[in-house]
């Protein structure tokens, strides 16, 4: 791969990209530059010879280590500091995968032959951080991008960030490709509730929930009854608290094996036979038969089917492990939504209310992509994903890619991530043909 070196190394040289950069240091493998009578914006200038890629999540991890497979070297920035910083600082403790580890395996590595159906939080850190070791990729961390946008003079993209370790740097990387890989869950959501100043309790989002031990004893609510919501519930209860959750809209809870399998693979197998609709027919027939009517106990089925669902609006279905049960037994309470916060508790919209000590918002995430951003044709500005659908939503124009916005978890991300890492190495080798065309016609013939 020398001859690759060699062009991209050439290209550093030229004379037209030569006028706009002039090159200071080279630490890290990657070029510091400096753009001559600018410091205004930024206090230094890297130009990346591959692509950047704007987070270490799983989505960041697996491009990059799919572009270092096929030689092209790229550069990961990273606001947290280290990988997968939403597993590692945003999760709770008795997290799990809630997909059979066969659908979370990130390519080119499998997960180790003795990890469980459902492997934990801890092994599946674990296992990206071997993968980050295996691949050699090195994360430049505490790297907020804060703005990112196409240069079109250059032809290239000039992402800045500033550095959150207290040293407040900043830094303008430079590459005329940009993976954006900051995920669907960039941003705690939590809504505006009337009252909610008033309330003198604990406030929090699941993203800093640890675990129910801080709230033994103590009355919580749970608002929100995703998988996060219904999982912490079930946490709490393990730990004598006194959980109530809320629920607002209708929500399908499934249990997360049926028929001797996962749902999830179940779900999957059957849909290469049959239609969405009879497969989502059979799910709620023997969701029916283990879990009852889940209805009599305050949670209403769409409605659509989950499988339906989840591909028109991308809500995904609870995977029951156990909060059911509780709910059954009345150790969780089903409140209705919530009407207003008073000092020491909330009123609900059915007209009831209760007092709490502490109330846990479950209430999901967001992209945070359309705040920096500067580019309003492939990603939305209204929710800051990509606006051309699953499978068409990878590649945007002028070397942009999005990787991990599917709605389909780390499945999803994989698959993206290896249709970019090809588009990206055919444009690469065949610039480096081009540029050891120019520098050294004698080497073509
Ligand atoms: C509780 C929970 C359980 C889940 N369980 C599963 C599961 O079992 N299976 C599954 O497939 N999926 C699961 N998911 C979905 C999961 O989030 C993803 O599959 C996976 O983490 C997505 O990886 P990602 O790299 O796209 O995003 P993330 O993991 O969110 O990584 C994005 C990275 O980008 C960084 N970043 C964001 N903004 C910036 C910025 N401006 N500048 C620099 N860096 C930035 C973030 O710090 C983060 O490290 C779960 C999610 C949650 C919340």
């Amino acid at each position: 791969m020398d001859c690759w070196k060699e062009a991209e190394g050439k290209r550093v040289h030229d004379p037209w990209f030569y006028q706009y950069y002039r090159h200071s240091t080279a630490g890290d493998g990657h070029r510091m530059t400096t753009k001559p009578g600018a410091t205004a914006k930024a206090d230094r200038r890297v130009w990346v010879p591959g692509p950047i890629i704007v987070g270490a999540g799983p989505s960041g991890l697996v491009v990059a280590a799919c572009l270092k497979e096929k030689g092209v070297p790229s550069l990961i920035l990273e606001r947290a500091n280290c990988i997968a910083s939403l597993w590692q600082l945003k999760t709770y403790d008795r997290l799990r995968l809630h997909l059979p580890k066969q659908f979370c395996e990130l390519p080119l590595m499998p997960f180790p032959k003795w990890f469980p159906t459902y492997p934990t939080k801890q092994q599946f850190i674990a296992y990206l951080q071997d993968y980050a070791r295996r691949f050699d990729i090195r994360p430049a961390f505490n790297e907020t991008v804060v703005s990112a946008e196409y240069d079109a003079v250059l032809g290239f993209w000039r992402v800045r960030t500033e550095a959150v370790n207290g040293k407040e740097e900043r830094t303008e990387y430079v590459s005329q490709w940009l993976v954006v890989a900051t995920g669907e869950n960039a941003e705690a959501v939590v809504p505006e509730f009337d009252g909610i100043r008033e309330f003198k309790g604990t406030i929090m989002h699941t993203s800093t929930y640890k675990s129910g031990d801080v709230f033994r004893g103590k009355r919580v609510l749970v608002v929100g009854c995703g998988n996060s919501g219904m999982e912490v519930c079930l946490d709490l209860c393990n730990h004598n608290a006194h959980p109530s959750i809320v629920v607002r809209d209708a929500v399908h809870v499934l249990p997360r094996e049926m028929l001797g399998s996962s749902t999830f693979g179940l779900s999957m197998w059957l849909l290469k036979w049959f239609p969405v609709q009879m497969v989502d027919r059979l799910l709620l027939l023997v969701a029916r038969l283990m879990l009852g009517d889940t209805a009599r106990f305050g949670l209403e089925r769409p409605q659509i089917g989950p499988l339906e669902l989840k591909s028109l609006s991308g809500k995904t279905p609870v995977l029951d492990v156990g909060t059911l049960a509780k709910i059954k037994s009345g150790d969780i309470k089903v409140c209705s939504a919530i009407k207003r916060f008073t000092g020491h508790g909330v009123e609900f919209v059915d007209g009831r209310s209760s007092e709490f000590d502490a109330v846990i918002f479950a209430t999901g995430y967001k992209s945070n992509v359309a705040s920096w951003l500067k580019e309003r044709e492939f990603f939305s500005e209204k929710d800051g994903l990509p606006r051309r659908p699953f499978p068409n939503g990878w590649k945007g124009e002028r070397g942009l890619y999005a990787v991990g916005f599917t709605k389909r978890g780390i499945l999803g991300a994989s698959m993206d991530a290896m249709r970019i890492a090809r588009d990206i190495e055919q444009c690469w080798r065949a610039e480096a043909k081009q540029l050891l065309a120019f520098h050294c016609p004698s080497e073509q013939k």
